[in-house]
């Protein structure tokens, strides 16, 4: 810890960021424990959270610095390295003393929030929480056009007393290439004679990215209007395409005394075909690899059933790739990381794609928005989308039906 660092120092006094010594850095760990980053006391510098951490991978990075800086009060709002955790979860399964990591980081990234502190990688999650708050999406699109996906599909509103409220989440709503995942959705639903509604224009951001991102105030906006919107419409059960909204939903919303029935899709198409519900007839005779989503594996323990109904494919050959189930290697969305800008060479979507290839995957399967995302976006910079495709769980079932 070095006299650099020291000056580093910031105060609450105003919101005024300030430059000077201040010992023993008192307000900042005042910060810090407001913030739910207590738990760095527990840490004893063991490094086992660094040996694990994807960015090792691709260059020098280490959480244990970082969780040490916060033990004195000397987190650096400054510093960029604070922005680069994913969240992804494979360093608190390791820590022996039960650090809670990601509270930690995410803890320095709301002060830096509340302080308006944001590198230049980082300054495009400032224009994503204007979008939230005016448009409830984080990618500036205008909340008129949210059930546009749905357009030619036999697809109803929700009204209260139907079964199940289907939530495709911001990117099935409105990215081009995800709409397709939205649609496939709908279709299998029908398929399987669901009774299911959407909640169109109504339906905001889960919030789960901008909690992590930093900035609480906007999560806890997006999540009460969500609340309030599922309370007045009656809902009681949810499907989810996103691990991220399935996480924050099931995990998180209880923070306001409300428990919804919560289901991610690849939970939910594993029932209907144990019920008989959807019968896969159509041969999908390719090799794939799946790769295990953080928020859908690692943070709640759904590996199994993604893997089943894909082994009920007819024709379908599932091959593991290294770093899967609880070891999945993270594809670099998580943490509000999808919204902030990862030079090339340190794409963790890149290793994963490269792995898929290594394995002989000709396709390879996933069940989140970011994830795909970033496979795509590797695949086309990789120069390998002759290689390899890249679908969602969804697209795969609904060509077997
Ligand atoms: S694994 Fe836990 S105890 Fe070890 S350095 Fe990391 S945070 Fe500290
Ligand atoms: S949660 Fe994942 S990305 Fe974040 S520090 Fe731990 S291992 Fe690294």
């Amino acid at each position: 810890m070095g006299e650099e660092a020291n000056t580093k120092v910031y105060k609450k006094r105003g919101l005024r960021k300030i430059v000077e010594t201040v010992a023993p850095l008192e307000e900042v760990l005042e910060l810090i424990h407001e913030t739910g980053g207590e738990s760095f006391k527990y840490c004893y510098q063991c490094g086992m959270c660094d040996t694990v951490c994807p960015w090792n991978r691709v260059r020098a990075f280490s959480m244990r610095k970082l969780v040490r800086q916060a033990t004195f009060g000397l987190t650096e709002i400054e510093n960029e390295d604070m922005w680069r955790c994913t969240t992804c979860g494979r360093c608190p399964q390791r820590c022996p003393r039960g650090v809670g990591i990601i509270e930690v980081g995410v803890s320095a990234r709301r002060i830096a929030t509340e302080f308006g502190v944001f590198p230049t990688s980082v300054r495009p999650v400032r224009g994503v929480s204007a979008s939230l708050i005016g448009e409830g999406n984080p990618i500036g699109e205008e909340r008129e056009k949210r059930a546009d996906w749905a357009k030619g599909l036999s697809v109803e509103t929700f009204t209260e007393g139907m079964d199940l409220l289907y939530f495709p989440g911001c990117y099935l709503s409105y990215d081009p290439r995800l709409k397709k995942v939205a649609a496939a959705t709908a279709n299998i639903l029908n398929k399987a004679g669901v009774e299911f509604g959407i909640l169109g224009t109504k339906e905001n951001c889960c919030g789960e990215s901008i909690r992590k991102a930093g900035d609480e105030e906007a999560f806890k906006r997006l999540a009460r209007e969500n609340i309030k919107t599922f309370i007045d419409n009656g809902v009681n059960k949810i499907l989810v395409s996103s691990p991220h909204c399935y996480h924050t939903f099931k995990n998180e919303y209880p923070e306001f005394r409300v428990n919804f029935e919560v289901v991610h899709i690849s939970q939910f198409i594993f029932e209907l075909i144990q019920e008989g519900r959807l019968e896969l007839n159509n041969a999908y005779e390719k090799k794939v690899t799946y790769h295990d989503p953080c928020y859908l594996g690692r943070h709640n323990g759904i590996f199994d059933e993604p893997r089943e109904i894909l082994k009920k494919v007819p024709g379908l050959e599932l091959i593991e790739m290294p770093d899967s189930r609880e070891d999945s290697l993270c594809c670099g969305g998580g943490g509000g990381r999808i919204w902030m800008e990862t030079p090339k060479g340190e794409r963790f979507s890149d290793l994963r794609v490269e792995q898929a290839m290594a394995v002989g995957a000709e396709l390879l399967v996933t069940s989140c928005p970011y994830c795909i995302s970033n496979f795509e976006d590797s695949r086309l910079t990789l120069e390998v989308d002759e290689g390899i495709e890249v679908k969602d769980i969804t697209e795969i079932i609904q060509e077997a039906l």
